[in-house]
């Protein structure tokens, strides 16, 4: 025989193809010849592939090798496909009965000394391969933990290609995934952490049932912060379809294999300000890998110290937020990612970060002013949920005792919540109050009593609030509404909404 063909598994950003990795052997001077739009990693594994095979104990053909990877026409990355070339080629060759490795995938890197090693990405590639009607894969260990989450796959995992070779010539064993590991304790941070904050911690109950972004202005130690990380414990876990497509993002990244079991919780990401444009929308060589807007994907991304961010970055956040996805063009074939993300920022009053009044502060109110408008534009536009915090007083923290209402306690108010809305909105194609449209909710049926929104209309007569801003106000009241029960909102509900979205009057941030 001197034509052989295994099935393998392309990746392109999280969405899978199933590719056959053909090899033939013919007459010829001795060399090896890819083809099939290999990128670079690709051409690295001729040399990965022999060295491997040769560090196996195996022979390798002296004849002239074509391998060819199909379909054609799909871009193909990384060094997933070794594994499958190496057991091709050894096909051809005669050195190896292939049938034991008909209808299953083969996925790994080879490392120079015949190891396999773990690869990026395996959690979609599998998950892919079963939508294809694959039900078997043969992974890196590694990774697989992290196949194994995938239901309705039987996942063996090999160590070096020498146990594959066994495998298939003697039936000798592959091996077993470890077991997934026990699900993450309750180490998670909790709102019942944050002291006093009623402010800060209605903002973040009203967000996490409506869906709106957040922004929190005030000086260090105010707990914007603390707020912020504890977002997350009050959304709903995700269902079974969410936590397969957030582990597939996190796996793309790499990240998975450190845990080897799905992401159940919202996820949290805090880039820091620094961070470069490809960590914080995605990039990198070869196929681009997601950045946090992706890895945040339902659930929240966090800019501390947003400010500090460049206008590029900033600016680069505009389309995901918009579309819930990431499109990164590049040579070589874009890449989209899913990044539907709650949005949470959080800033100084000033660029010396010391609280107002401090002394020390030498900025100027020019300065204060400048520093802040760095944020306005098309980012705060966005932004439901806009208040200021100030530092907890000993008196605030005497009157309300040490420990908040912990999260379990908020989170089932916010699932009640969220239940009221889906259930009013779900015909429009909206889960979420942040979704609906303005003009839906000044229109009948929802249009609130001119008296009930009487307040709201007096600061848009004024201009202190804006045709969109009163929008936001009633988006929150609705949120405000369902939180309490309510079947729709209240003058009292409609006014609360406005501190929520006024919070940041003092500094002229509303509108
Ligand atoms: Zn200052």
């Amino acid at each position: 025989m001197s034509y052989a063909r295994v099935l393998s598994v392309g990746l392109v950003g999280v969405s899978g193809h199933l590719v056959e990795v053909e090899a033939d052997l013919s007459a010829g001077l001795p060399a090896v010849v890819l083809s099939g739009l290999p990128d670079t990693a690709l051409s690295e594994a001729r040399d990965r592939v022999r060295a491997a095979v040769v560090n196996s104990g195996e022979r390798w053909p002296n004849r002239r090798i074509t391998v060819n990877l199909l379909p054609a026409a799909l871009p193909k990355h990384g060094s997933a496909f070794d594994l499958g070339i190496a057991a091709a080629l050894l096909g051809a060759a005669g050195e190896l009965p292939l049938v034991a490795l008909d209808g299953v995938v083969i996925l790994g890197e080879l490392g120079l000394d015949g190891s396999v090693r773990p690869v990026r990405g395996v959690l979609p590639m599998v998950a892919s391969a079963l939508r294809a009607g694959v039900t078997r894969a043969v992974v890196p260990l590694a990774n697989a933990a992290e196949a194994a989450v995938v239901p309705g796959v039987t996942v063996k995992a090999v160590e070096t290609l020498h146990r594959l070779l066994a495998f298939v010539r003697e039936g000798e064993a592959l091996l077993d995934p470890p077991p997934e590991p026990p699900a993450d304790d309750g180490s998670a941070p909790d709102l019942a952490d944050v002291a006093g904050q009623a402010l800060g911690r209605r903002a973040i109950e009203v967000a996490a049932a409506g869906g709106h972004h957040v922004a929190m202005f005030g000086p260090p130690g105010a707990g914007k912060t603390m707020l912020a990380e504890r977002l997350p414990s009050v959304l709903p876990p995700l269902d079974d379809e969410a936590a397969l497509e957030v582990s597939a993002l996190h796996s793309v990244a790499g990240l998975l294999p450190t845990t080897g079991r799905l992401v159940r919780r919202p996820p949290f990401q805090a880039p820091h300000h620094s961070a470069s444009l490809a960590a914080l929308v995605g990039g990198g060589s070869g196929m681009a890998r997601p950045g946090a807007v992706s890895l945040a994907h339902r659930g929240v991304l966090f800019l501390d110290e947003a400010p500090e961010f460049a206008t590029r970055a900033l600016e680069a956040l505009r389309q995901p937020l918009e579309s819930g996805r990431v499109q990164l063009n590049r040579t070589g074939g874009g890449v989209e990612y899913p990044a539907r993300v709650q949005l949470v920022l959080a800033a100084n009053p000033c660029p010396c970060a010391r609280p107002e009044g401090d002394a020390a502060c030498v900025c100027s109110p020019s300065a204060r002013r400048r520093y802040l408008a760095r944020l306005s534009g098309p980012l705060l536009d966005r932004i439901d949920i806009q208040i200021e915090l100030f530092p907890v007083t000993a008196a605030e923290l005497f009157t309300t005792g040490r420990a908040g209402e912990p999260s379990a306690t908020v989170a089932a108010r916010v699932r009640a919540a969220r239940a009221a809305a889906e259930a009013r909105w779900s015909s429009r194609g909206w889960r979420v109050n942040a979704e609906v449209s303005g003009a839906e909710l000044r229109r009948p049926p929802w249009r609130l009593p001119l008296t009930d929104t009487l307040l709201a209309r007096q600061q848009l007569d004024s201009g202190t609030l804006s045709a969109r801003g009163f929008d936001r106000v009633l988006r929150l009241a609705w949120s405000v509404a369902d939180l309490d029960g309510r079947d729709r909102p209240s003058r009292d509900d409609v006014e609360e909404a406005l501190s929520l979205r006024m919070g940041g009057r003092r500094r002229g941030l509303h509108g």
